[in-house]
């Protein structure tokens, strides 16, 4: 474990006391992490981060699939404090705007896809899915479709934690908290080989599972049906990444139908997956964004809004009730605007797709030798490993753990106390990288990451789970 001088010490055991006496933190079991003790951040340099022992991690999820540019940017810190300085906060509610926003708005035009023109700011994610809820429904009023309101989207899909986000997404503990989804939010299956994917190739597998779509839209009724709503791979489900056949065929039964085709670029946008939005080659009708637009240094999000929805927006006139106080924060789109000229001025989005995306997927997919690791596989910077039981070259005869065990949990408590933090979704360990790594910084990881392995293992072996 990487130690740091006493300057950054802070009283651990205080702030733990404090922070359970007060702190209710997302998606966590107050009563069992308050036995078990929180782990308190205090600093990020680059790729690393530093907890409030003094320990060193190498961040391998971009906080949380946010921070591209790395931690501790001064042009950023320099952009933020000079916005604060100039406006802090001005609304655009009431006929007013602000210069940061109008320059964002303007520069997420040029970085679009073609086709596409206007921006909606949210403060998050969540929000943005939610305005698009609203906004395709706003659409099919408009054109005279009141009864097109259904939106379809996908199992263990995650599209955030509101009402309409939760809906939206399809983890099912979310939904059975809450009576969840609302109405006129539907589902299909995810496409997701290793699982469903048994006795056909990947590209069969891709066409299978994207009629799924046209059966939905079948059953619901076409003349229902107003948009159907995907990440390009899926991140919180555990890096999903689709056949290549999948969504050509998306577009294509979207395009039968004349449903709209959302994006959910929360986490592929600005660069993850090699495009500034992977969704490009499949032309989407609105797209999703948030996270990696300031790299996380201050929260926005937002939906960008293609010519064919605009179009009918703006051109019938009529308010649109919607928005939120912090829609187009200045801060926060001077903090973006720093953000993407960073990505575009160190060619992130080129590398990704380039040198060290290729050189990433080397490295991680050679931990496929270890004896734990089933599937190891990248797309970009996003990247996911199975740890099995027992491996077998045909993924669909290799044997899973019992998911009571929780090795996944297991493992990622070897990967932080070891230096990196990965991410378990059930066995399945997951990274999301900060773009800015080096070749270097990669090896580091993958060295990291093979020796929490054996760790695992190890304890694996010990506890008698093999
Ligand atoms: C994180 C995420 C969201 C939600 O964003 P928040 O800012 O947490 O509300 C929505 N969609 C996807 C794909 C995400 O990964």
């Amino acid at each position: 474990m990487y130690k740091e001088d006493a300057m950054t010490m802070h009283d651990t055991h205080t702030l733990r006391e404090l922070d359970h006496a007060h702190y209710l933190h997302p998606f966590t079991d107050h009563k069992a992490l308050g036995e078990k003790g929180v782990r308190v951040m205090v600093r990020g340099e680059g790729i690393y981060l530093w907890d409030s022992e003094g320990n060193k991690v190498l961040d391998g999820m971009s906080g949380l699939w946010c921070v591209a540019i790395g931690y501790g940017r001064p042009t950023m810190t320099k952009a933020i404090s000079e916005q604060i300085d100039t406006l802090p906060f001005y609304n655009s509610f009431f006929n007013t705007t602000t210069v940061p926003a109008i320059n964002l708005a303007h520069r997420l035009s040029q970085l679009a896809p073609p086709g596409f023109q206007h921006v909606f700011f949210t403060g998050s994610g969540s929000e943005a899915n939610d305005t698009n809820v609203r906004m395709v429904r706003r659409y099919w009023d408009l054109l005279g479709y009141p009864d097109r309101h259904v939106i379809i989207s996908r199992n263990n899909a995650y599209h955030g934690s509101t009402m309409a986000g939760a809906s939206l997404g399809g983890m099912s503990g979310m939904h059975e908290q809450g009576g969840l989804p609302i109405p006129g939010i539907v589902h299909i299956g995810q496409p997701n080989y290793c699982e469903s994917g048994v006795g056909m190739t990947r590209d069969e597998f891709g066409v299978k599972a994207a009629s799924w779509l046209e059966e939905k839209i079948l059953d619901v009724g076409a003349d229902k049906v107003a948009a159907f709503i995907a990440e390009p791979v899926q991140g919180a489900g555990g890096v999903v990444i689709p056949p290549d056949t999948y969504w050509p065929e998306i577009r294509r039964i979207c395009d039968k139908y004349g449903i709209l085709l959302i994006a959910d670029e929360v986490i592929t946008g600005f660069g993850r997956l090699g495009r500034w939005f992977a969704s490009e080659p499949y032309k989407p009708d609105l797209i999703t964004f948030a996270k990696g637009v300031t790299s996380g240094y201050i929260p926005l999000g937002g939906v960008l809004v293609s010519d064919r929805v605009a179009d009918v927006l703006i051109r019938q006139g009529g308010e649109f009730n919607h928005g939120f106080t912090y829609s187009g924060h200045p801060v926060a789109c001077a903090a973006a605007l720093e953000n993407l000229r960073i990505i575009e001025s160190e060619n992130l989005v080129g590398r990704v797709a380039g040198e060290t995306g290729a050189y990433l997927k080397q490295q991680f997919t050679a931990l496929a030798d270890h004896p734990l690791v089933g599937v190891a596989e990248t797309c970009g910077f996003v990247a996911g490993l199975n740890l099995v039981k027992r491996k077998a070259e045909n993924v669909h005869y290799q044997v899973a753990f019992d998911p009571a065990l929780a090795v996944g949990m297991v493992c990622r408590a070897h990967m932080f106390n070891n230096g990196v933090i990965m991410r378990a979704v059930g066995d399945r360990m997951i990274i999301a990288p900060p773009l800015v790594m080096t070749h270097a910084q990669i090896d580091e990881m993958a060295g990291l990451i093979r020796h929490a392995l054996d760790l695992t293992l190890a304890e694996v072996k010990q506890r008698g789970w093999l």
